[in-house]
C-alpha cells in the first residue's frame, strides 16, 4: 500500500526523482538530501509503514539485510572511519517525515557529528523497577 500524500511513498516508487544508490523489490536507498555527513543514506520501504510499530516482519527482517550490504560498500568506497544506523520513531524521537527509513550514517574522523547521547545514571533498583514494568 502506497499513502496518497507521502513523500518517501513517492520516492521510493520512483515518482519523485533521488539520488539512488540501490533499490530491490522492497527498498530504494537514496542520499539524504541534508547529509549529516558524506554519503548520508536513507533506507526506505516501498510499501507504507509510518514507523517501528507498522512495519511488518519481513520489512523489518530485510531492512538489516540491506543495511549491513551498504554499510559495507559505502564504507569502502568512501572510506569513512565508522557508521552509525539511526531509525526515529515519533516527533519526539526526531521523527520529521512519516514513512519509516533508516538512516545510514558514515562517520568520519573529526567530522564534527555528535550522534550519540548523553549517558544518564540509574540505580540497580531504578534498573530493577523498569524491567519489572517492561517484562510483567
Ligand atoms: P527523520 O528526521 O524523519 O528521521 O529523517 C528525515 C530525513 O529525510 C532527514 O535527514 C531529511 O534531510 C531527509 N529528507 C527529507 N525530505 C527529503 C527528500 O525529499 N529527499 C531526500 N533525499 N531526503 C529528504
Ligand atoms: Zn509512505
Amino acid at each position: 500500500m502506497k499513502k496518497e500524500d507521502c513523500i518517501f511513498c513517492k520516492i521510493a516508487n520512483g515518482e519523485i526523482p533521488s539520488k539512488t544508490l540501490y533499490e530491490d523489490e522492497d527498498f530504494r536507498v537514496i542520499l539524504d538530501l541534508g547529509p549529516a555527513t558524506k554519503g548520508h543514506a536513507l533506507i526506505l520501504p516501498k510499501e507504507h509503514a509510518a514507523n517501528i510499530y507498522e512495519i511488518t516482519d519481513s520489512q523489518a527482517a530485510k531492512v538489516m539485510v540491506v543495511a549491513k550490504k551498504m554499510a559495507a560498500l559505502i564504507t569502502e568506497k568512501l572510506q569513512c572511519d565508522g557508521f552509525n544506523l539511526v531509525q526515529n520513531n515519533g516527533e519526539t524521537a526526531g521523527q520529521t517525515v512519516n514513512h519509516f527509513h533508516l538512516h545510514l550514517i558514515p562517520r568520519y574522523q573529526n567530522d564534527g557529528q555528535k550522534i550519540l547521547w548523553k549517558p544518564g545514571e540509574a540505580s540497580q533498583e531504578e534498573l530493577e523497577e523498569v524491567k519489572r514494568q517492561i517484562t510483567e
